[in-house]
């Protein structure tokens, strides 16, 4: 079992097997770069949201390790960015979310790779490389979780679109955000 698998069965135990296949159909896709996949999914009180980032699009640079000090300190401030939800989000205040963990992931060769062929390499030249950011939140008063603002395009001005996923215990959607569109409204 591949180590995102793992980490989405941690995470989301306790939600339902709807809710894990749909999420891990969006990550084999082979990533685009300025694009970020977003999977969201409500359950009761529960808000986990995942993004998949390409490696260039968080740290500037496609390939691991770090060749040096100063990739290695662009990726370090880009996963502490990404990794800060009050930066990232903002939800309702009157849903009352409270974040509860956050996880980085990565940096892992992006499934259009085998991970096979080398196995002692997380990420081998010229592969794509995904980071993975997963956040969970529990919600209060969830009925109030309408919309939540993501504030990524100010933070990455290269980031083009989040391709969103959104799952509710009623409802599923896709959206596509932007800089001009940068709110996601769960369906219900
Ligand atoms: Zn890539």
């Amino acid at each position: 079992m591949g180590r995102l698998l793992r980490h989405l069965k941690r995470h989301l135990r306790g939600l339902t097997l709807l809710v894990l296949t749909p999420m891990l159909g969006m990550t084999q896709q082979p990533h685009e770069h300025r694009i970020v996949a977003l999977n969201l999914a409500l359950e009761e009180r529960v808000l986990f949201v995942q993004m998949i980032w390409s490696l260039q699009d968080i740290a500037g640079f496609e390939h691991w390790p770090p060749n040096n000090d100063a990739e290695q300190d662009s990726f370090d401030s880009g996963v502490a960015v990404v990794s800060d939800p009050r930066s990232v989000f903002s939800l309702p205040p009157q849903a009352k979310c409270k974040i509860k963990d956050v996880d980085a992931e990565g940096p892992m060769p992006a499934d259009d790779h085998h991970e096979d062929e080398d196995p002692s390499s997380d990420a081998r030249p010229g592969a794509h490389v995904d980071v993975t950011i997963s956040y969970r939140f529990r919600c209060k008063a969830p009925a109030e979780l309408a919309e939540i603002r993501v504030h990524l395009f100010r933070l990455f001005p290269d980031l083009q679109a989040i391709r969103a996923n959104l799952i509710t215990d009623s409802a599923q959607t896709f959206q596509e955000l932007t800089f001009t569109e940068p709110v996601l409204f769960l369906p219900r």
